[in-house]
């Protein structure tokens, strides 16, 4: 098991002349963690978040960071800040530079990096971001979704250790709020830990590796998601409501239905789930996926494959994924849950194929004999 980067101790915060916001709380996230604070308003997670980078001192209590209780002086912060990264809210109040390229460049420049490193950082992270191009507009003519782009890039460039989030996706549509959660996972594999705070229960459900439930500045549970979120007391204590796939195993097991251990995160385990309990016999054959890497294979690939599968699924993972498919005109049929959409599609006898970059490509090997393992469904699946 991976090392522990952040240690709570007993942790107490009150507002000045206000509010007792933080009443007590001890936990730990491990690095490379995926960890989702969840809460009604005013539950105290922005407080919480915002103690992560320093930016709010505990009064009681102590806040420790990679093992060693956190300075408050000013060059200690100023390492804090290098090391865990914060994405506002809103990212209006992020960016502050009248460009793309100088907002980013502003971290990096402010560390002290050489004019020709601060080039590379800015141009590795908007193009991490799928904003290559994007240097010399200004920032208020962008969309919301390029907004919290940008303001991601500028953290990015400080390659920080832990990238935190309040409210990730908020204000934007489905399809961006799917882009970004998306690129938290990318930055995720890349070793990135990663905190985000939510009241979006069906955001965080199937998402998080663990899940935190703050009521009125207390730790209500803690845990993997099916067991932060599985206690029907605390869910209606924390005024949110059951994710609806955890909800659906619960009233189908009290209706006497024999079902697997392992409650559903995903629209596939439901299915399977689905399947178990009416005992449908799985398709004999399932159909192949097929993964085709944009940095290693040239768009040739993708058009051979789609001759030789006419009715076939395509599927793009990843911001420079979709770009790339949408310069060469490919039409795509998934672009968010690909792979458990793919492994959908395969369960139904139907060929699919995912684009995505090189760093991806382990993942969707894994997810799918991962399902294989658990299911005893094996899915072929192979390089383009
Ligand atoms: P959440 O992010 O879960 O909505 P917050 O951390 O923003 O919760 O707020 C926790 C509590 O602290 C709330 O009761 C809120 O009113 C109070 N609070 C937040 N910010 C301030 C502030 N700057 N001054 C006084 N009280 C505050």
């Amino acid at each position: 098991m991976s090392s522990i980067i952040f240690e709570a101790r007993e942790i107490h915060y009150r507002y000045p002349h206000g509010m007792h916001a933080i009443r007590g709380i001890s936990f730990h996230i491990r690095k490379g963690e995926k960890i989702a604070l969840v809460g009604p308003n005013g539950a105290g997670k922005s407080t919480l978040m915002l103690m992560l980078n320093g930016m709010v001192r505990p009064d009681e209590g102590t806040l420790l960071f990679d093992n060693l209780p956190v300075s408050y002086d000013r060059a200690s912060l100023r390492i804090l800040r290098k090391r865990v990264g914060f994405v506002l809210q809103n990212p209006d109040r992020q960016i502050i530079a009248p460009t793309v390229y100088q907002d980013v460049a502003f971290g990096p420049t402010n560390l002290g990096y050489s004019g020709d490193e601060v080039r590379r950082v800015v141009k590795e992270s908007l193009r991490y971001v799928g904003l290559e191009g994007f240097e010399r507009r200004p920032p208020h003519q962008l969309s919301g979704g390029e907004k919290k782009r940008v303001a991601i890039a500028g953290v990015l460039a400080m390659d920080p250790d832990v990238l935190v989030f309040d409210e990730p996706t908020s204000g934007l549509d489905p399809s961006g709020s799917e882009d970004i959660i998306e690129l938290l996972d990318e930055l995720n594999l890349a070793g990135k830990t990663i905190i985000i705070s939510t009241h979006d229960i069906e955001l965080a459900y199937p998402w998080a590796d663990r899940a935190i439930l703050l009521v009125k500045g207390r730790i209500l549970e803690e845990g993997i998601p099916e067991i932060t979120f599985g206690n029907p007391e605390n869910i209606r204590m924390a005024s949110l409501s059951m994710p609806i796939l955890l909800d659906l195993y619960l009233e189908l097991g009290k209706r006497g239905f024999k079902l697997p251990e392992r409650k559903p995160r995903t629209v596939l385990d439901a299915l399977n789930l689905i399947d178990v309990a009416f005992q449908n016999l799985p398709c004999s054959r399932p159909g192949a996926i097929t993964v085709h890497s944009v940095d290693r294979s040239n768009e040739e690939c993708i058009m051979a494959w789609r001759r030789e599968h006419p009715g076939g699924a395509l599927g793009a993972m990843g911001t420079r994924a979709k770009q790339h498919a949408a310069e060469i005109n490919i039409p795509l049929d998934f672009t968010y849950g690909v792979i458990d959409k793919c492994i959908l599609k395969a369960l139904l006898g139907e060929d699919s194929l995912i684009i995505t970059t090189e760093s991806m490509v382990g993942r969707v090997f894994e997810r799918v004999r991962e399902f294989g393992k658990e299911n005893r469904r094996e899915v072929p699946v192979s390089r383009s």
